[in-house]
């Protein structure tokens, strides 16, 4: 088994802030599935960047697409028009447009392009308030929307505001009115939460930070009957849900549900550079008018140029057919750890699962650090739980290992 990095990150200089918590391990490259770190060893990636890196590090399209334009223009800002700006519109919209609501007859689906995933998700909520107030009628100042307990957003004063995570929340005060918290899963509370304010229902297909919570089999297409029958925009964060991950494009299609709006992130930009956005009904993003939101960097030349890449490689079908197929087999080898008594716990859909260890027994840290010191990479989310997510290249030999070197891990905790 291999011992952890001697350069560590844990000798990380005072100049950085102390936000994080990493492991020990300092990577200095990446291929595939595959980090080596300072010192050379290597480690399989069960991480893969929290799901930006579905197509592993350096995938050889990526890195072409951003190498040839780096020599063409990196930035033009939306003061002006750019080649690659429409067509990655055009493109993401025609992946995504069939598995999104329209807008109506005739009317196709729109896309706005943003960087991170809280822009896209602080975007979608601007746009579902402006919706509420000059198409749906809700009075002024009053937009509401019912979001989930446990949820993740991301980390913007907003976002935070409806978070019920004390480390993602206190200290940051006084908070962003107009969310209701309900249990997640139950969507009998959605309907209760709802009223004549309520603009949108905004959550996560599948909780990922939460430890990869998936909900009951009726509760996307409940949510989806009662948005409609209420009037209410239903808005799917697919930041880490999206994308390949659950073996389907959207997580969504797993329930056959068409959202308002989706938010997409992280794999969007491959890993190489952020790219986000929201996808939806054109009726709605349609609310948007010069001047009344935008970015710097949003929909730039380099993030447009990876963008369109990451779409040609979502429409072979094949990442997602990899995550149907290798995430049986991982399921398969999760359930044998449960059925052992080594896991008191495992979720998940796809090349995504969540963990749980029995507390007794070490935290999800220990459990990381001991993976680590066997050369495979993983992080805890809370307490003993730990989510794996590999990148969607990972291979079955490469995934076996990684399974042998938890099973190792947990016998020997
Ligand atoms: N939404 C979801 C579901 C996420 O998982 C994340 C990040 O983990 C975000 C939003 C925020 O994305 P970013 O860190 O790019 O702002």
């Amino acid at each position: 088994t291999a011992p952890a990095s001697a350069t560590t990150a844990g000798a990380a200089p005072d100049h950085l802030a102390h936000n994080y918590h990493p492991l020990p391990v300092t990577i200095a490259t990446g291929e595939g599935a595959w980090v080596t770190d300072v010192d050379g060893r290597r480690y399989l990636d069960l991480l893969a960047g929290y799901s930006a890196l579905n197509f592993g590090h350096r995938h050889p399209a990526l890195v072409e697409a951003a190498t040839e334009q780096l020599g063409r223009v990196t930035l033009t800002s939306r003061a002006f028009d750019h080649d690659l700006l429409h067509p990655f519109a055009d493109r993401l919209t025609q992946l995504i447009g069939p598995l999104v609501r329209d807008g109506g007859p005739g009317a196709t689906p729109m896309m706005v392009p943003m960087n991170t995933g809280a822009e896209a998700v602080e975007t979608a909520i601007k746009v579902a308030r402006k919706w509420g107030y000059e198409v749906k009628g809700v009075p002024a100042g009053q937009a509401s929307i019912v979001v989930g307990h446990g949820n993740f957003h991301g980390r913007t004063t907003t976002i935070v505001s409806f978070s019920d995570d004390p480390d993602a929340r206190d200290g940051y005060d006084p908070f962003t009115p107009g969310f209701r918290l309900v249990p997640y899963g139950d969507a009998r509370a959605v309907s209760d939460a709802i009223d004549e304010t309520t603009v949108a229902v905004l959550m996560e297909p599948i909780q990922g930070e939460s430890g990869v919570v998936v909900p009951p089999d009726d509760y996307w297409p409940t949510l989806r009957r009662v948005c409609d029958e209420r009037g209410v925009l239903l808005i799917a964060d697919e930041i880490q849900s999206g994308l390949g991950r659950t073996g389907t494009t959207l997580a969504c299609e797993l329930w056959d549900v068409r959202p308002d709006l989706v938010t997409l992130g992280k794999a969007l930009g491959g890993g190489v550079v952020p790219v986000s956005a929201v996808v939806g009904r054109s009726d709605v993003l349609g609310v948007l008018t010069p001047g009344t939101h935008g970015s710097t960097f949003g929909g730039n030349p380099l993030a447009c140029a990876v963008g369109l890449a990451v779409v040609a490689l979502l429409e072979t079908g094949e990442h997602q057919a990899r995550a149907r197929d290798l995430g049986t087999h991982l399921h398969a080898r999760l359930a044998s750890l449960v059925d052992d008594g080594l896991l008191t716990g495992v979720r998940g859909v796809g090349l995504w699962a969540g963990i749980d260890l029995d507390p007794a027994r070490g935290t999800g840290r220990d459990l990381c650090e001991a993976l680590l010191a066997r050369g495979v990479l993983a992080k805890d989310t809370h307490g003993s739980t730990i989510r794996l997510a590999p990148p969607l290249v990972v291979d079955r030999p490469d995934l076996d290992l990684g399974m042998a070197a938890l099973r190792d891990a947990l016998t020997q905790l």
